[in-house]
């Protein structure tokens, strides 16, 4: 029943985190405004609660420390986020903040039997909402904080330097945030799956075994403005009639090597009704399990593209506009994690590679990571729909906490070897 109560608590407080919004009818927390403060001091009392130490670091992340059986041990983080989009869900980044709380309330009693520390992490701004570049507060924990970040500004032009400044922190002291190896034994992540797969097998929880890296591209196709009326078939060098190719050539080799390809920005020149359009701009998001499957569909697309468009004798113009590489899950917090839904009655998890970039994505530059999904209602998220069931979490509460003992006996063989 504690499970079940711990799980209601979480419902709960999602509700009361999903009340801090700076819209009237919807929910945005974004990176150091108003909302932040708030959330950032509801979370710190809620963390008070299990008598951990609680902080908020150099970048605004709200943390908190349990000790194990002597201060000063190596850590295992246990996060996620607490900003959102615009118009957000309830449970997205916030869900796994508050499983990470009511995992160290129930470690707390045998904190004396853990040979690491337990951290849990509330990072302040996973989504870019509010300066459009993501995972700032996974990365400043990480030290792979970008210093042109500093001129990034919102939309009101005020500056990422000036909103940290305005926040009460000091850009001069942004790697304080930054944690070392040697401190950390470990990172763990539960989130929403944000997609329909588990639902659609009628399984809680899954495990996840990379989280895709994204390359976009920005892609022209150039033909020639004419007369619509004026100009015959023959003669046209329709840039869109090539886009329109594009964009279904796209799907089909997502479709067919199994990768996500989306054109999801498309814009004709001039754009006048009567004028067969000149140049097409597109963009392209590809990601996959796997580089190197991500990169074989990107050769394939590019092909076709640029064959299709020598046939009608228009140009293609590509540029990358953002690479990140796809970031594997550890195969030992995998196998912890694995046993914590064997706990729940799960003895062969379904394991999934993630289709959206998380903070644990930034967190495996300085230690291993694993990754819990659990179910969401229809797939739906980024939206107010999105919904999670109160049994559900109760599971990843249990598969959690699970995990964090197998880690424990773990780390104690290998201490005693
Ligand atoms: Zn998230």
């Amino acid at each position: 029943m504690t499970l079940d109560a711990a799980a209601a608590r979480i419902m709960t407080r999602c509700d009361e985190l999903a009340a801090i919004s700076a819209l009237p009818d919807g929910i945005l927390r974004a990176y150091l405004t108003e909302e932040h403060q708030r959330h950032n001091a509801l979370a710190a009392a809620w963390m008070a609660e299990v008598e951990m130490e609680t902080w908020q670091d150099a970048a605004g992340n709200q943390c908190a420390r349990l000790e194990g059986r002597e201060p000063g041990l190596p850590a295992l983080i246990i996060a996620s986020h607490l900003d959102t989009v615009p118009d957000a869900g309830r449970f997205d980044g916030i869900m796994g903040v508050l499983l990470g709380i009511e995992t160290a309330r129930l470690l707390a009693p045998y904190a004396k039997d853990l040979p690491f520390a337990v951290e849990i992490i509330a990072f302040a701004d996973e989504e870019g909402a509010r300066f459009g570049a993501t995972l700032l507060g996974s990365r400043a924990m990480a030290g792979t904080w970008d210093p042109a970040w500093w001129e990034a500004v919102d939309a009101e032009g005020i500056s990422m330097a000036q909103a940290f400044w305005d926040f009460g922190l000091d850009p001069e002291r942004i790697d304080d945030a930054a944690r070392a190896p040697k401190d950390l034994v470990g990172y763990l992540e539960a989130h929403i799956e944000q997609g329909p797969y588990l639902e659609a097998a009628e399984r809680p929880l899954g495990l996840v075994s990379s989280i895709a890296g994204a390359r976009r591209f920005r892609l022209a196709i150039l033909g020639e403005a004419r007369h619509a009326g004026g100009t015959p078939y023959e003669r046209r060098r329709d840039a869109l009639v090539g886009a329109a190719q594009a964009v279904l050539d796209v799907e089909r080799i997502g479709r067919e090597r199994g990768v996500i390809a989306t054109v999801g920005q498309l814009e004709t020149r001039p754009g006048a009704v009567n004028v067969v359009p000149g140049e097409a701009d597109f963009s392209l998001d590809l990601r996959a399990e796997s580089d190197a499957l991500r990169d074989a569909a990107w050769q394939e697309i590019h092909a076709a593209l640029a064959g299709f468009c020598a046939q009608r004798n228009l140009e293609l113009v590509v540029e990358e506009i953002h690479a990140a590489p796809t970031v594997s899950c550890s195969p030992r917090l995998t196998r912890a994690l694995a046993a914590g839904a064997a706990v729940t009655g799960d003895t062969d998890p379904i394991t999934m590679y993630s289709r959206a970039g998380h903070d644990a994505m930034a967190m495996a530059a300085v230690t291993d990571i694993g990754m819990l999904f659990t179910r969401c209602e229809d797939g739906i998220s980024h939206h107010p729909e999105e919904n999670v069931m109160s049994t559900d979490v109760a599971l990843a509460l249990q598969a959690l906490q699970e995990a964090v003992w197998v880690l424990a006996r773990e780390h104690g063989e290998r201490a005693a070897r």
